[in-house]
Parts: C-alpha cells; sequence; structure tokens
C-alpha cells in the first residue's frame, strides 16, 4: 500500500508522469485539477464554485479543495493506495491531509518534487495550450498559474522535507527517462506491480 504525493510546476509532466505511476504499482491517480474540470462541466455547484478561479489560474479555497480531496481517498478504491497529482498545493492542504491519515494511523509515505527549469516550463505550456486548447494553458493566465504554484510548492516541499519524505526528481528529458527516475526513486519506499 502506498501513498504518493508528485509535486511540480504546471508544464514539469507530473500529470503524465503520475498516470503511469498508478499504473505500475497499481494505485489509483488523484487529480484534483481533473476533478475541478470534471465538475465544472457537469455543472455541479462545486464545479460552479471552482470555475471562477480557475479561469482566473488562482487557487481554488482551502476547504472547499480540502473537503472533495478527503472525500476521494476516502472512497474504497483509494484503501489500496494513491497518487495524489495537484494536491496538497498549500501548506493548509498538507496539513489537513496528515490530520486525515494520522487518524487512521496513515501518513504519505513519499513525496516526489519534478524539477524543471522556466524556460523549459514556458515552452511546453505554450505547445500544450496549442494542441489541447486548455483555457488556462494561455500564455497570461499560465504566468499567473506557474506564479501561484511556485510559491503553493516551496511550501508543501518545505512541510514534506522536514518529515524527510522529500525526493528531488530531474524533470528534464523524454517521459520515459523522467519515468525511470521516478520510478527509481519510488522503489526505496513501494513494491512494483508485476506485469507479464
Ligand atoms: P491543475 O490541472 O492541477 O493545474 O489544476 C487546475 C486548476 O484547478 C488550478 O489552477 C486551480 O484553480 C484548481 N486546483 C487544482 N488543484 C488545486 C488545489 N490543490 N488547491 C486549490 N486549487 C486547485
Amino acid at each position: 500500500m502506498t501513498r504518493v504525493v508528485i509535486l511540480g510546476l504546471i508544464g514539469a509532466g507530473k500529470g503524465t508522469q503520475a498516470v503511469r505511476v498508478a499504473e505500475e504499482r497499481d494505485i489509483v491517480h488523484i487529480s484534483t485539477g481533473d476533478m475541478f474540470r470534471a465538475a465544472a462541466t457537469a455543472g455541479t455547484e462545486l464545479g460552479l464554485r471552482a470555475r471562477g478561479y480557475m479561469e482566473r489560474g488562482e487557487l481554488v479555497p482551502d476547504q472547499v479543495t480540502i473537503d472533495m480531496l478527503l472525500e476521494r481517498i476516502s472512497e474504497p478504491d483509494a484503501e489500496g493506495g494513491f497518487i495524489l497529482d495537484g494536491f496538497p498545493r498549500t501548506g493548509g492542504q498538507a496539513e489537513a491531509l496528515e490530520r486525515a491519515l494520522a487518524e487512521r494511523g496513515l501518513g504519505v509515505d513519499v513525496v516526489t518534487r519534478i524539477e524543471v527549469p522556466q524556460e523549459v516550463l514556458l515552452d511546453r505550456i505554450a505547445k500544450r495550450a496549442d494542441l489541447e486548447g486548455r483555457t488556462d494553458d494561455r500564455p497570461e493566465v499560465a504566468a499567473e498559474r506557474l506564479r501561484v504554484q511556485r510559491t503553493g510548492i516551496e511550501d508543501v516541499a518545505r512541510f514534506y522535507g522536514a518529515r524527510g519524505v522529500l525526493v528531488v526528481v530531474d524533470g528534464v528529458g523524454s517521459v520515459d527517462e523522467v519515468a525511470a527516475r521516478l520510478s527509481e526513486a519510488l522503489d526505496r519506499v513501494s513494491p512494483r506491480v508485476e506485469t507479464a
């Protein structure tokens, strides 16, 4: 059973890597960004509340995000382990997660931080905006998202660094190269699922 947090600025490839890790380790991939986008598309109350923040590249308020995430990790499929992608994004979120897991005698096993220089990030984001047409990947919104994310990630990295579970992974290179580095880091705490 493994509980992983993956940290990385937008464009660091964290979503792609998180999906691979989930498959490789047979754990669930939980992306708060995906959850908010799905809620916005479905037009639920949560989605309507989140939409404005997302369009401006701002963070959805902590309590809304924390409630949504804690509910998700309480579902049966998350019992076997999970990789959190896009959460925690603030010190308050990290503390709330720690408290909720501790109540069940659990904790986060490892936090991987994927590091990519700013110019590589901006280049990747611009390409994704062209390919996927995500409105929050537009250059001016992307720059604001990067700024907000950078502050949050430092707080979260400090939180987990103090607990000795933070591992930094070089995110420059092909998807396979980065995946191999990530696997190596995770092998220290989590078994891989054997595939034929
Ligand atoms: P992402 O796809 O992870 O970049 O998330 C897209 C948007 O969803 C963000 O720009 C935020 O508006 C919102 N969001 C996702 N995760 C969080 C979080 N942990 N805390 C607050 N807002 C979030």
